[in-house]
């Protein structure tokens, strides 16, 4: 909101300029006034629109021109006065006023303008009929007002109507040549409508319109009020009202509506609300709250309630509920953005479907990651989809968990995150992007159809780990590095990938460990890629498994894409398991099939194991689960508390084995 508003009062010598500014300060008519009036100040909670209002006359023969120029130019809102008893005075107001307030200001910022005819206690007449031509010929002329500083008419309202046209400018929104709303205008209404249509369907009904009305105006409208609203708008325009529903045409024409009948500031109330500038363009307040610090070693996650914002914008594009988005699902979704912000490369960052489209899983993989990566980022586009307003919350902001140091994470041995980064090393050709696209459920062959430039170096998905679900974040570091950078470093798990076909692949790991991770508590575990091709014997002083254990780190762990069905997930679930556990015992994490972790291991995947888990899902669930279902959060709350369950029960086998050891 602005700060101040200043009026300029402009106009013929004697029209009544001073005495205006009088009668409005004394609240009667002065007999004797000085040739120019003090600038006064009317403070904020006296005005009608609660904003400091100074006033400033003008004199001719106090003031120079010079001193004329320099008030025009530092005016928001001009008046220019005439005597509407003086037809001189009436003239002058073409032929010198307004040229010489075009002459001072700037062409694209033009002042606003009010015509306002003094003395109309001494004629019968109204002189809008050689004032209305005037209007209609210059934009500029926000407004005419007759009154009469001897009767105190229409006094206030003159000042009330300059502080209206600074505070709720008609510029902007309205272009009075073609009588209909400017295009940007248009823009924003038409994404507010959008934003408010919750259930998609292209009309507002009574739920969808007195929680708008609420939202901008703090007062749901009642049902009569409602009905009145589609009266005359059904009355009106074709198509307006469609099932009882104000449709975007109808939302439109009454704004339209709103603008001609000078209720602007009505129209402003809702673009203002829903972020708006004075310029029609979403304001840095709303995108960018400054609210948020995240100080270093802290990560940002989004919190239950955006999750629950995002999972609603998802089911509102997903019309034909098959739990992926496709690309006309997607482009709608994104239509109340400025620009499309996925490019194809989203489609090889989170899980697809067959198609191809990004998945409701993978939809929330890319919030999170947005948000891992560029907080402020994932802060606008929140913004643009109209978190705080739909959520009724005060800020974007707030969706934002900042998670404590990841010191303090180590020391006490527990994290409360849930998106875990783990950056893959390795030369060139070794395999990274394929173990990247397998962690999206990606084999070789699929891998193969994708083409380079829509590649990406990260791929998000989600691993089970005791049943809690986590985020892991692969990122790839490209292998022609000079130095490292500290979000290279700063991961909570590194993975070190060689071609196991090549015996020239190894070298590199052994180097980047030895020269980045050895003396840091971050774990590492090698991956030997490729495991489907004929292993080759690697020219390096020590085997990969004599390096690994000389470091302390499990055994390489085979993997390949090069498989019929989806890659084996497995080595995911490890990698999360130990960037949550960083202190855990390594050798743990092996798959040498003779420690205790290794038979743990083989007990949870055992067909008996299997069965009883099956047999206590379905009797927590114990209704058939539709494809909504799966996406809805109780049923997600629900399997995890079955997984829990199960998580409790395998660890008590865990110590019952350990006993026996
Ligand atoms: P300025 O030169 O434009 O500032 O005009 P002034 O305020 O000095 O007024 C010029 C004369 O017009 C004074 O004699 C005022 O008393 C008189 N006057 C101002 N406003 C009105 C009005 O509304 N009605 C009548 N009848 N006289 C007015
Ligand atoms: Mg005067």
């Amino acid at each position: 909101m602005r700060k101040d508003v200043r009026i300029l009062l402009v106009g013929e010598p004697k029209v009544g300029k001073t005495s205006l500014i009088m009668s409005l300060v004394s609240e009667e008519f002065p007999q004797v006034v000085p040739y120019r009036a003090e600038e006064i100040t009317i403070p904020a909670d006296v005005t009608p629109e609660r904003v400091p209002t100074h006033i400033v006359d003008y004199s001719e023969a106090e003031q120079t021109d010079e001193q004329l120029s320099s008030e025009i130019s530092k005016a928001n809102v001009i008046c220019i006065v005439y005597a509407v008893n003086n037809k001189k005075s009436i003239e002058k107001v073409t032929s010198h006023w307004i040229p010489l307030i075009n002459d001072n200001t700037d062409k694209d910022s033009r002042v606003p303008v009010i015509l306002v005819g003094n003395k109309s206690d001494l004629v019968e007449h109204s002189s809008m009929e050689t004032i209305l031509p005037v209007m209609n010929q210059y934009t500029e002329i926000e407004t005419c007002v007759e009154c009469s500083a001897k009767n105190l008419k229409n006094i206030s309202e003159l000042f009330y109507y300059a502080q209206k046209a600074v505070l709720h400018p008609t510029g902007p929104l309205y272009c009075p040549e073609e009588k209909q709303m400017k295009p940007a205008c248009i823009k924003a209404l038409t994404r507010i409508f959008k934003v408010s249509d919750l259930d998609n369907d292209g009309i507002l009904n009574d739920n969808e319109l007195n929680f708008f009305q609420r939202t901008c105006f703090n007062a749901p409208l009642v049902s009569q009020a409602l009905e009145d609203v589609k009266n005359v708008v059904r009355k009106n325009v074709i198509d307006g009202v469609c099932d009882n529903g104000l449709t975007l045409k109808g939302f439109l024409f009454l704004h339209t509506l709103f603008i001609q009948r000078g209720r602007h500031e009505t129209t402003w109330t809702v673009l203002r609300r829903f972020g708006y500038d004075d310029d029609l363009e979403l304001h840095q307040d709303y995108l960018f709250p400054l609210t948020l610090k995240v100080p270093p070693d802290c990560t940002t996650e989004l919190n239950h309630n955006a999750y629950l914002f995002l999972q609603s914008v998802f089911d509102k594009h997903d019309k034909d509920r098959d739990c992926a988005l496709s690309p006309e699902e997607l482009k709608d979704l994104f239509d109340v953005f400025p620009y499309m912000p996925w490019g194809p490369d989203v489609n090889n960052t989170v899980c697809t479907n067959d198609e191809g489209w990004i998945t409701y899983q993978g939809y929330l993989s890319q919030w999170t990651l947005t948000t891992y990566l560029d907080v402020q980022r994932c802060l606008e586009y929140l913004g643009y989809l109209g978190y705080s307003i739909i959520s009724e919350q005060e800020s974007q902001a707030v969706a934002i968990t900042v998670t404590r140091d990841k010191k303090i994470d180590l020391q006490k041995k527990q994290t409360q995150r849930s998106v875990f980064r783990c950056n893959v090393f390795g030369d060139s050709g070794s395999g990274k992007s394929g173990f990247l696209q397998a962690f999206l459920g990606r084999n070789l062959t699929r891998q193969n159809t994708v083409s380079e430039e829509h590649m990406s170096y990260y791929a998000i998905s989600t691993a089970y780990v005791y049943g809690q679900e986590k985020y892991l974040l692969l990122h790839e570091v490209f292998p022609d590095f000079d130095v490292l950078s500290d979000t290279d470093l700063a991961c909570d798990i590194v993975c070190l990938v060689y071609d196991a076909s090549n015996p020239h692949s190894f070298e590199y790991c052994a180097r980047v460990f030895k020269q980045y991770f050895m003396d840091t508590k971050t774990p590492c575990m090698m991956i030997a890629a490729k495991s489907d091709l004929q292993e080759a014997k690697q020219l390096y002083a020590l085997t990969p498994l004599e390096f690994c254990r000389k470091h302390k780190m499990p055994p390489p762990q085979a993997f390949t894409c090069n498989t019929a069905d989806a890659p084996c997930k497995d080595i995911y679930t490890k990698l999360t398991t130990m960037a949550m556990h960083p202190h855990a015992r390594l050798r743990c994490m092996c798959t040498c099939n003779r420690c205790t972790f290794c038979h743990l291991q083989n007990f949870i995947n055992s067909e008996l194991v299997q069965t009883v888990k099956a047999k206590l899902y379905t009797a927590i669930l114990s209704r058939h689960v539709t494809q909504a279902d799966l996406k809805s959060s109780t049923f997600w709350l629900r399997v995890s508390a079955g997984a829990t369950v199960f998580a409790v029960l395998g660890f008590a086998m865990y110590r019952v084995l350990l006993k026996q050891r």
